[in-house]
């Protein structure tokens, strides 16, 4: 159920679960960086036909013409999707004995952004995500209201993900474990849930 109206409260418990069994996109620059740091990156492609531009206003079909390049099968017009992502079996490799990230300083965005997702059409729907029941209190700060994701320089970051940008800046929110000196209580990574992988990737 889309939860566009209602107010969406969230703190980070730390949990580590979005940092476990879950696949990762990352910007060109980030693959470059997960590649050098000596892990796998994979290379998602996503074929849509596309037999004519959609209208100026059908924003989520503009969205993908933005993301997607030209290509045909025979005759037919496609367009593609790419995505890098980093496929997490098990506990990602930046992650410490202690549940917290190694990398905390220049983790990938879509760290940075969870539970929020990358895709503006995307609903936020807490079921789908990782983090445990506790937090997403109603008594803990609000996350998104109105659709909106509250804090300005994570919303700011979730946009530019979705249109890979590089950015340096940690947002103020964003996934609360991190190094213990930086552990934070606002709130604050994308994606669908599969059978039993919750995948932070997106081709929509
Ligand atoms: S926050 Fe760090 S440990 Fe967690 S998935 Fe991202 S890079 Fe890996
Ligand atoms: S963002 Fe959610 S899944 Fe990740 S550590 Fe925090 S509570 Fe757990």
């Amino acid at each position: 159920m889309p939860l566009s109206g209602v107010d969406i409260h969230f703190e980070c418990t730390r949990c580590g679960n979005c940092c476990r069994n879950s696949r990762l996109a990352l910007t060109i620059a980030e693959a470059e960086t997960w590649l050098d740091d000596g892990h796998d990156v994979q290379v998602l492609c996503e074929a849509t036909p596309w037999l004519t531009d959609p209208a100026h206003a059908d924003a989520i079909a503009q969205h993908r013409l933005r993301r997607s390049f030209s290509a045909a099968s025979g005759e037919l017009p496609l367009r593609i999707v790419v995505i890098l992502a980093a496929n997490l079996v098990g506990a990602c490799p930046n992650l410490g004995p202690d549940d917290l990230c190694r990398i905390h300083a220049r983790r990938p965005l879509v760290c940075r952004i969870y539970p929020a997702e990358i895709n503006p059409f995307v609903a936020l729907v807490p079921g789908n995500k990782g983090c445990p029941a506790e937090a997403w209190k109603s008594d803990l700060p609000i996350l998104q209201r109105a659709g909106r994701i509250v804090d300005a320089r994570l919303a700011t970051t979730s946009a530019g993900h979705a249109r890979p940008t590089p950015q340096t800046s940690a947002p103020s929110g964003g996934c609360a474990r991190s190094s213990k000196s930086e552990m934070r209580q606002s709130p604050t990574k994308a994606f669908a849930h599969t059978a039993s992988v919750a995948s932070r990737c997106c081709a929509n």
